[in-house]
């Protein structure tokens, strides 16, 4: 019988999890469980072409994984827990401790508990997550996935911050990144692509939220996100990087507290905080309208986007094997991908490939492939991200090697 694995991303109210058939990384169900700890909680299970859902109050994540477990089972998905040979769970923040996946012990599961302070909207619901799926499966291997870890080769001349360096030693203030998972699964592809292991790649994952990682000779060098994700570029919600000053004066001249401040700049900022609408594909339906706003967003936007391809292109020299376009909203939106390469066509000597960029994304023919023309100095490929086969994957690894 083939290994089955399961893959779990736990949000606050959520838990996200899709069952893989290994080595194969064949997809065996998906699901979603969604509005734990409301009334109305609800799921719904993708397996074959059938559609599984179902309603009933979930206190917490134990019930969810339970609801779970028990769909699995009583669907002929699985036949017994034992078949579970493993699961990998997403975690936000593993700091300075962790710069790979681990098999999740009690220092490791409590480390993470430690960690709460770096991802507090994260780390509750994950932490859950972990404890209700040891709960449900006492006896299978569960493995912690860090999004930081694949940017713990950032040299400190990326990760430390001009600030008092006791802010570092003493409290850990320092870049840490996010998204590792999605830009070590674009690596790892780039290098079967390219056919060698030290690329250098300018990766670009923008999807609701966005960031850019800057790889040299196959490893993170640098990247967008800070301490947090907030930082970087102008994400759905998200501002990016501003001026800190700021947040000291609307304190002052709105009246607002620290963590009302922190709110507005994480939830109601980015395109939201300039058009109302955080969703790409809403600011351009606004775009088409005539909405000035959504206009004005989608430019400072891309501006952000270039302004950090800029930054990167000087970190690797000019030495940049490919840039990568990834995430939902580069993997589809043609028009964004072309106004890109445009803007940065001239400084790069890349030029954009119509019919090939035309081609690739929702509702076209291709999901990858170069959009830039075959003269180009750079090529610039989409690639669809997979964080969770990135994850399947280093669970089947680590749970096989210690075996
Ligand atoms: P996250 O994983 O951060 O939630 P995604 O990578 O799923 O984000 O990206 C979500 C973003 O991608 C949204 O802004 C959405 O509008 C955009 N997006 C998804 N599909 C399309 C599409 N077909 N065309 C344009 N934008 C899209």
């Amino acid at each position: 019988m083939k290994d089955k694995y399961l893959v779990v991303n736990c949000g606050s109210s959520s838990l996200k999890f899709s069952l893989y058939e290994m080595p194969s990384e064949a997809i065996i169900a998906k699901g979603y469980i969604e509005k734990i700890g409301l009334d109305d909680s609800f799921w719904t299970i993708s397996y074959r072409d059938e559609k599984i859902t179902g309603a009933k109050k979930l206190d917490n994540h134990k019930a969810a994984a339970e609801v779970m477990i028990q769909e699995l089972i009583s669907n002929n998905i699985i036949r017994k827990m034992n078949e579970i040979k493993g699961v990998g769970h997403r975690v936000l923040h593993g700091g300075e401790i962790y710069s790979d996946s681990v098999l999740i012990d009690d220092k490791v599961l409590q480390d993470i508990i430690d960690m709460t302070n770096l991802g507090p909207l994260h780390h509750p619901g994950e932490i859950d997550g972990i404890k209700a799926m040891q709960a449900s499966l006492p006896n299978t291997s569960q493995i912690a996935v860090f999004d930081t870890a694949f940017h713990q080769t950032m040299p400190e001349v990326s990760y430390i911050y001009a600030v008092p360096y006791e802010w570092y030693t003493k409290y850990k203030v320092r870049k840490y990144g996010f998204h590792g998972t999605s830009h070590k699964y674009i690596t790892s592809e780039m290098q079967k692509k390219l056919q060698k292991e030290d690329v250098n790649l300018i990766i670009c994952h923008v999807g609701s939220g966005a960031s850019i990682t800057c790889v040299k000779e196959g490893k993170s060098y640098d990247t967008s996100m800070g301490l947090t994700p907030l930082d970087g570029l102008v994400m759905g919600t998200r501002s990016g990087r501003i001026d800190p000053s700021i947040i000291k004066f609307m304190a002052d001249e709105a009246h607002m507290s620290l963590d009302e401040i922190m709110n507005e700049l994480n939830k109601n900022s980015g395109l939201k905080g300039i058009c109302g609408k955080n969703d790409f594909r809403d600011v351009m339906a606004l775009i088409k309208d005539g909405n000035k706003q959504a206009t004005l967003a989608l430019q400072i936007f891309i501006d952000s986007i270039i302004k950090h391809i800029g930054e990167y292109y000087f970190d690797l020299d000019g030495r940049v094997d490919a840039i990568v376009f990834t995430a939902g909203i580069l993997e589809n939106n043609t028009a964004i991908r072309e106004t890109i390469i445009n803007r940065i066509s001239s400084p790069l000597g890349i030029y954009i490939n119509k019919l090939s960029n035309d081609n690739i994304g929702y509702g076209h023919d291709l999901k990858e492939g170069i959009i830039t023309t075959d003269n180009s100095k750079i090529p610039v490929y989409v690639i669809p991200t997979d964080e969770e086969v990135m994850i399947v994957r280093d669970t089947y690894k680590i749970i096989n090697e210690t075996e």
